[in-house]
């Protein structure tokens, strides 16, 4: 049981996004896409989460083909760089959305928020606007309304990208320290190397649209593939 991307390649009128990826991601798993800008990470990020469709290739989410599935048939929660969080909506409220819709009953609605706030320390601002929290606290805010729905999968993308650095080591911590506790199939995007390589099980170096190398952060460091990726990663300091 792992998401599984067999063969999938993406264009852009004549531009080559995504060219015969393939990655197999094991269950339970916190794996990073690392690689330059416009290389492809968020493409082959929204074509794992069915915001895109690839135009050829297969994806599997824990043993389903998902390849024409609806994203919320794929039941993945999804955070982004700039969180879209519903202003005039009570922190609480914005967690809850998912299950609303959904139509959960009122009372596991409850009690789940108050689970995913105390998760991500924000039980205190259950009752605030998304305005009233600083950017670090809005994105562990985002982090709980994804897992509210108990997605099979979480995919983030740059989540801590727009903070300052400070703040992205410590939700760095955070997403460690969640996934840890939670345990469901991760995928984030990053272009920073130091991020991956601090808090993924495993990375996969993208770049012009091609998988470079997959492997721990120290089989990277130890033994990259070739010579973009010892470039990318850079000297150990
Ligand atoms: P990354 O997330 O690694 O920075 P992206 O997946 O966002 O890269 O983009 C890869 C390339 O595809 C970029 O050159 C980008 O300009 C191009 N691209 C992405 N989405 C579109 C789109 N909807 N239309 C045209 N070009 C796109
Ligand atoms: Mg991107």
């Amino acid at each position: 049981m792992s998401i599984e991307i067999v063969n999938v390649s993406k264009r852009f009128g004549d531009f080559v996004a995504l060219d015969n990826v393939s990655v197999s991601i094991p269950s339970g798993q916190l794996t990073a896409l690392l690689g330059p800008s416009g290389g492809g990470k968020s493409t082959l990020l929204r074509i794992i989460a069915g915001l895109e469709t690839a135009d050829s290739g297969r994806i599997e989410i824990e043993g389903v083909d998902a390849t024409k599935l609806s994203p919320q048939k794929r039941n993945v929660g999804f955070v982004f760089q700039h969180y879209a969080a519903f202003k005039h909506l009570s922190v609480a409220r914005n967690v809850a959305f998912g299950l609303e819709i959904r139509k959960r009953p009122k009372d596991e609605i409850r009690e789940r928020v108050h689970e995913l706030l105390n998760l991500v320390h924000l039980s205190q601002f259950a009752d605030r606007l998304p305005s009233q929290l600083s950017g670090g606290q809005r994105q562990r805010m985002a982090l709980a309304r994804a897992l509210a729905v108990q997605p099979t999968v979480l995919l983030l993308d740059e989540p801590f990208g727009a903070l300052d650095a400070k703040v992205r080591k410590e939700l760095r911590d955070w997403l460690r320290r969640l996934h840890d506790e939670v345990h469901v199939t991760t995928v984030f995007v990053t272009h920073d190397q130091e991020e991956a390589l601090e808090v993924a099980d495993e990375i996969v170096v993208i770049n012009e649209g091609r998988v470079e190398q997959i492997g721990s952060p120290d089989e990277l460091y130890d033994s990259p593939a070739n010579d973009f990726v010892m470039r990318f990663l850079g000297p150990v300091t």
